[in-house]
């Protein structure tokens, strides 16, 4: 039998607060995951790699990756890192992973690509104490819906056992995407871009993430930020590097 109107809805504003905010909650989950399927039914997930339907990332393209060897080189001492390195260059498959996530929605994809960045680090027996992944501004965040850097982070903390500091660096400056500009100019984008919470790096060695290392522009001045707020030590890791001797002002190739 239906409930009398007048009677569901003073029923309904009787409820306390808390549970009202819980049933909106519930419902708008509910409606999102309608407009999914819906959406998915439409548009099927293709697989980042090979394309395939109904998956973003498929086993033949895990086996793939797991087959990319690390970079034979990694750098050291390269200012102002106390190391530095990469799991393999800005192409193929990598990249391919590595912009779905970043571009194309494909948040999954952080758990195969974290996973390597993990198989990395231990290989390279860094001893840190805490994960500081790379921030994005707070409104280009919102925009994306995620920080590709902090997802890959939270599967590196979690198979390293290490915290993950997401209080520690904040970017303070929207600045415009790096892409297209050369090594000076990204210098200068970066510039005080960035600020630390002294309190939660003084006496810390940092193990620094990025996705892509290109000129070390912003990973250098996120390096910079943290050591000049009392950080002991800073390791720079990245899942890729696009660098070239042309692009990186003369430098040495680190790892290609
Ligand atoms: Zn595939």
């Amino acid at each position: 039998m239906n409930q009398p109107r007048g009677i569901y809805d003073s029923e309904r504003a009787c409820l306390p607060r808390p549970v009202r905010r819980e049933r909106t909650r519930v419902l708008s989950l509910q409606l999102r995951q309608l407009l999914d399927a819906g959406l998915e039914l439409l548009f099927p997930s293709r697989c980042a790699g090979c394309q395939r339907v109904d998956t973003v990332w498929c086993p033949e393209c895990q086996c793939l990756l797991d087959a990319i060897p690390f970079p034979a080189r990694q750098v050291h001492a390269l200012d102002p890192f106390t190391a530095l390195a990469c799991s393999g260059e800005h192409r193929g498959l990598l990249r391919q992973a590595l912009l779905a996530l970043k571009y194309e929605n494909a948040a999954q994809l952080a758990g195969p690509l974290g996973n390597r960045l993990a198989d990395l680090v231990a290989s390279l027996q860094w001893e840190t104490d805490f994960l500081v992944p790379v921030p994005l501004h707070p409104s280009r965040e919102r925009e994306r819906g995620y920080n590709q850097t902090r997802l890959l982070g939270q599967v590196l903390a979690r198979k390293l056992w290490i915290p993950l500091a997401d209080d520690a660096l904040y970017r303070t400056e929207n600045t415009r995407a790096q892409v297209g500009l050369t090594r000076r100019q990204r210098l200068q984008n970066v510039s005080d871009a960035f600020v630390v919470n002294p309190g939660r790096v003084q006496g810390c060695d940092l193990l620094l993430v990025d996705d892509v290392y290109t000129t070390g522009a912003t990973l250098g001045e996120c390096a910079r930020a943290l050591l000049a707020t009392g950080a002991r030590s800073v390791f720079g890791l990245t899942l890729t590097s696009a660098v070239s001797p042309a692009n990186h002002g003369g430098g040495t190739p680190e790892w290609m």
